[in-house]
């Protein structure tokens, strides 16, 4: 049941998640979009318009809020999402108070607007940022940026999904591989250099493709579209 009209609809844009969408049909997994749940009860669960499924068991998977109410009035500054609002070096408004992970979002300087990732690596790097800079601010030293490249892995169907960087809407997009087959990589450039990509079963375009963002090498974009040639070689 997704409320949306497709799945990943916050994440991805439509032409890549109709790819994905195949898969629930082909695995005989009957996917309803535009179909909310209104509430769940013992042994079903109740649509929004009335109709009622069986259900022997329920798996919710909605996403999450910061549980940061507690922190109103403490001077730590919250966000729109109700995160804490971190500065380059995950420092929040309050002197030697730190946010990381799930509940911090953090101003991108690589991608130039405020983020706020819900990833295990995001979780796993932050606290890096931060011991830097507390044991780096005691000694006098240079206060250290959190800029990461952001980057999440899933699995579905039996095939293994990994996004790596940020994108936008007026980003290019380069398909590398057919999305109707087993292994495919999605590359999104802006002005020439790669910001992002999701891989499906290639987690070599991906190892490489993390590293391209990193250095902002400029692709040449006929090259990045042949899924023979290793990615790393598509430079202009
Ligand atoms: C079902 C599920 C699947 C996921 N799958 C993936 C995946 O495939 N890939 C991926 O990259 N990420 C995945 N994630 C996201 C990933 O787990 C999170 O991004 C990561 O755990 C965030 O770490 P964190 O330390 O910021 O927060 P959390 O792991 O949420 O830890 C926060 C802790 O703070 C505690 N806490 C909250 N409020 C208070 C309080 N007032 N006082 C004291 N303690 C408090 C909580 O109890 C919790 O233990 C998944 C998450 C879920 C729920």
């Amino acid at each position: 049941m997704e409320a949306a009209d497709r799945p990943l609809a916050g994440a991805l844009p439509a032409d890549v998640t109709a790819a994905m969408t195949a898969w629930y049909a082909d695995s005989g997994t009957d996917l309803r979009t535009r179909t909310r749940v209104r509430r769940v009860e013992p042994g079903a669960v109740l649509l929004d318009d009335g109709s009622r499924l069986l259900a022997d068991a329920v798996v919710v998977g909605i996403g999450a809020r910061p549980a940061t109410a507690w922190l109103a009035g403490s001077g730590v500054e919250l966000g729109r999402h109700g995160e804490v609002v971190a500065d380059a070096g995950l420092r929040t408004s309050l002197p030697d108070v730190y946010a990381v992970g799930d509940c911090a979002s953090f101003p991108s300087g690589r991608y130039g607007e405020r983020l706020l990732i819900h990833h295990w690596d995001n979780a796993l790097q932050g606290p890096r940022t931060v011991a830097a800079n507390i044991l780096g601010t005691a000694a006098g030293g240079v206060p250290a940026v959190y800029d990461p490249v952001p980057y999440f892995w899933s699995e579905q169907f039996g095939r293994f999904v990994q996004y790596a960087g940020h994108h936008s809407g007026a980003d290019t997009t380069l398909w590398r591989g057919d999305p109707a087959g087993p292994a495919w990589t999605v590359c999104w450039l802006r002005d020439g250099r790669l910001v992002a990509l999701l891989a499906v079963g290639r987690p070599r375009d991906l190892a490489q493709g993390r590293r391209l963002i990193e250095s902002g090498t400029p692709l040449d974009p006929e090259l990045v579209v042949d899924p023979e040639r290793p990615l790393k070689t598509a430079t202009a």
